[in-house]
């Protein structure tokens, strides 16, 4: 079930709305709802939820967010992404692989 949480509008990347990982999309509301939702794409239509809405659920966006990366093992990535100020899916795709 669905709890308005907004993980999903905010950790995972985003072709659609050029979202890149770990940004809140710009139209997720401080009240972690759609502002567009009549009108919000066909990915965000689609997405249904699933067992990781109980996994990500903390107190916070900011730690609902921390969770979804880390389940996923994306936290490094989000965090260059940030710190090169990148907000664009596309510009963040263009980045060469992070050394590991
Ligand atoms: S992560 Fe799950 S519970 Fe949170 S907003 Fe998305 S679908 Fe709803
Ligand atoms: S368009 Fe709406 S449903 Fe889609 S990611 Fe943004 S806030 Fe979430």
């Amino acid at each position: 079930m669905c709890t308005q949480c907004g993980a999903c509008c905010a950790a995972p990347d985003i072709a659609a709305l050029d979202k890149p990982l770990g940004v809140p999309c710009s139209f997720l509301t401080a009240e972690c709802l759609c502002s567009r939702y009549e009108t919000r794409p066909t990915v965000c239509r689609d997405y249904q939820p699933d067992a990781l809405c109980d996994y990500v659920q903390a107190p916070t966006l900011h730690e609902r967010v921390k969770r979804y990366l880390e389940y996923f093992g994306l936290e490094a990535e989000a965090q260059r992404v940030a710190t090169l100020g990148i907000v664009s899916f596309k510009d963040a795709r263009r980045l060469p692989l992070a050394k590991t």
